[in-house]
């Protein structure tokens, strides 16, 4: 069996490489309603779900899809909606740890870690990818509408806390809309939020299909390349094909550049070559000879890094 209304892929993802796909909900449930939700409009808010699928379930699907494919890089829950909110996360994670060798990515909008169950079942994954707020009350509130029940506040306190106890990779996520959150005083808060949490990578985002409010735009380039390079965070659409501009021409010294700030995985490197139209191979054989490189590996996902 392959794709199913739970069990989708591979996803080719810039952060993931060739990623399996679960999600706990076959429609979206969610505690937030972002102005840049690809999934369109949360309709009704929650902060608990009322329909869920047994995790035995899922990991079920889950095992007839490996019968069918062997090739991907990761397993990623997230899916449609808040994937915290599934009652049953950690069985989920922990199932899922017992039949792959592959890391295994939870994509959330990083506000539940108050819940003990989500804490603890979060603990499980080796990749955690939250969404964070600025802690700026007006921005958020405007941005992401949360159900009237979430304290933001608290929530990124909980946050924090997850990111001192947890073990595997955090790699926060900011996504940034023109003229609502791309401006330098909200650059000074992204700055000050950041202070706290202690995380592996930062990836900065911008919209590329519509979201639910029509009227959000990505930011124009200089901003996010400003954003980026002010707290150090990758913009993902650098890996996107086609679209990343460097005024160093010589390939090998711009990928230097980039992992110099900030390790990238061998998809992210090889997506970054192939819109340059250069022998990727003979990059990687230099990266692998290089002393200043260091390469580091979380279960076969090899990430390198330039030594400063
Ligand atoms: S948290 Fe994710 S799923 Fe929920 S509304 Fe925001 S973007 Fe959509």
């Amino acid at each position: 069996m392959r794709d199913s209304l739970y069990v989708y892929g591979p996803v080719l993802s810039r952060r993931l490489g060739r990623s399996i796909g679960l999600s706990p909900f076959k429609t979206k449930i969610c505690n937030l309603d972002c102005i840049y939700c690809q999934l369109g409009r949360t309709h009704n808010l929650m902060v608990e779900p009322d329909e869920t699928v047994a995790a035995s379930t899922l990991l079920d699907l889950f095992d007839d899809w490996l019968k069918t494919d062997q090739n991907y890089d990761t397993v990623t829950v997230s899916g449609l909606g808040e994937p915290t909110l599934y009652k049953d996360l950690k069985n989920l994670l922990l199932g899922l740890k017992a039949r792959t060798d592959k890391p295994l990515a939870l994509i959330t909008n990083g506000t539940r870690f108050d819940n003990q169950d989500v804490f603890a079942a979060a603990l499980e994954a080796d990749i955690v990818l939250p969404t964070i707020f600025f802690n700026n009350p007006e921005l958020d509130q405007s941005i992401h509408r949360p159900h009237v029940q979430l304290n933001i506040e608290r929530c990124s306190k909980s946050l924090d806390a997850f990111s001192n106890q947890f073990t595997g990779e955090l790699w926060l996520e900011v996504m940034l809309l023109k003229e609502i959150n791309d401006t330098d005083r909200a650059l000074e808060t992204l700055k000050k939020r950041l202070q706290t949490i202690r995380y592996q990578r930062l990836y900065i985002n911008v919209p590329i299909r519509p979201g639910a409010d029509s009227t959000v735009k990505p930011p124009l380039a200089k901003r996010v390349k400003k954003f980026a390079d002010t707290v150090q965070g990758l913009a993902l659409d650098a890996l996107a094909e086609g679209s990343y501009q460097s005024a160093v021409t010589d390939d090998y010294e711009a990928l230097l550049n980039i992992i110099r700030v900030h390790p990238l995985h061998q998809h992210e490197i090889s997506a970054f070559l192939k819109q340059r139209n250069t022998c990727i191979d003979s990059i990687f054989r230099r990266l692998n000879q290089d002393p200043k490189v260091r390469v580091s590996a979380l279960k076969g996902l090899r990430s390198y890094r330039l030594e400063i």
